[in-house]
């Protein structure tokens, strides 16, 4: 695989083009912090954008959901795919109200996905999808038994024609506007990680596993 994703028709960047990269490692690195995407794709005349949980493997896009459902039925026939990324960092208020802003990364994919149909192959996707949302939690948990894995689609989308885009830093107001007298800042975002609640049945003296002690810092 090269350093650079690909600069195509589809992910040359037009509006402040100076914010965009196409490093293969820094795109990684927004995908492995992310939990979820959207998945755009068109059926007929109709474009559905889909949330949904993904995993980075490799130089492939995991995705995975029903067999039933109308995602998987459409994707695990090859159809163009186009999957968005983003972290939002920050609100951005500038003096005037045009140049508020989002500070922000995130990276936009195209790729035809295929479904991963070797049971040993498509549990291994299942394990990385899960050890991407929560490290530790797959050799815990009871595995997918056969209708488990049958009922369920995997599919991998190879990580090769994307983008990335990102804005940081306070806003950039013009230089008449600098003596408006409003404040003028960055509101940071994070997404915080709350106490974890054990479920109705889980016995008092049954310790929290380490690795959600350490995924809530309790
Ligand atoms: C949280 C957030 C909020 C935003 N809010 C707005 C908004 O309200 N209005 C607005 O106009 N823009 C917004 N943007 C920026 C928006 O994503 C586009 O970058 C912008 O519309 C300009 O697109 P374009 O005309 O350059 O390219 P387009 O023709 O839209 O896209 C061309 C290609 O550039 C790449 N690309 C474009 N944007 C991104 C991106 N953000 N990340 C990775 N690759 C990208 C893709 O490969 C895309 O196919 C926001 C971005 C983020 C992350």
């Amino acid at each position: 695989m090269t350093r650079q994703l690909e600069k195509s028709a589809k992910t040359k960047l037009k509006r402040i083009p100076e914010r965009g990269s196409y490093d293969r490692a820094l795109a990684y690195a927004i995908l492995d912090e992310g939990l979820i995407c959207h998945a755009g794709f068109a059926i007929d005349k109709d474009v559905y954008v889909i949330p949904m949980a993904y995993a980075r493997m490799h130089d492939t896009l995991l995705l995975h959901g029903s067999v039933a459902s109308r995602l998987a039925k459409s994707l695990s026939t090859g159809i163009n795919l186009s999957v968005c990324v983003t972290h939002l960092d920050g609100l951005v208020l500038a003096r005037s109200v045009f140049e508020h802003s989002m500070n922000y990364r995130s990276v936009v994919a195209f790729g035809n996905a295929h479904a991963i149909t070797d049971e040993s192959d498509k549990n291994e996707a299942l394990k990385v999808l899960t050890e991407h949302l929560i490290p530790g939690r797959w050799d815990d948990a009871r595995q997918p038994n056969r209708k488990e894995l049958a009922t369920t689609t995997v599919l991998s989308m190879p990580l090769q024609e994307a983008s990335i885009k990102t804005r940081c830093g306070p806003p950039k107001d013009l230089e008449k506007d600098l003596d408006y007298p409003t404040w003028a800042g960055v509101i940071p975002l994070t997404t915080q990680v709350g106490k974890a609640e054990p479920d109705a049945i889980v016995p008092e003296n049954m310790d929290v596993p380490d690795y959600v002690r350490r995924y809530t810092r309790a």
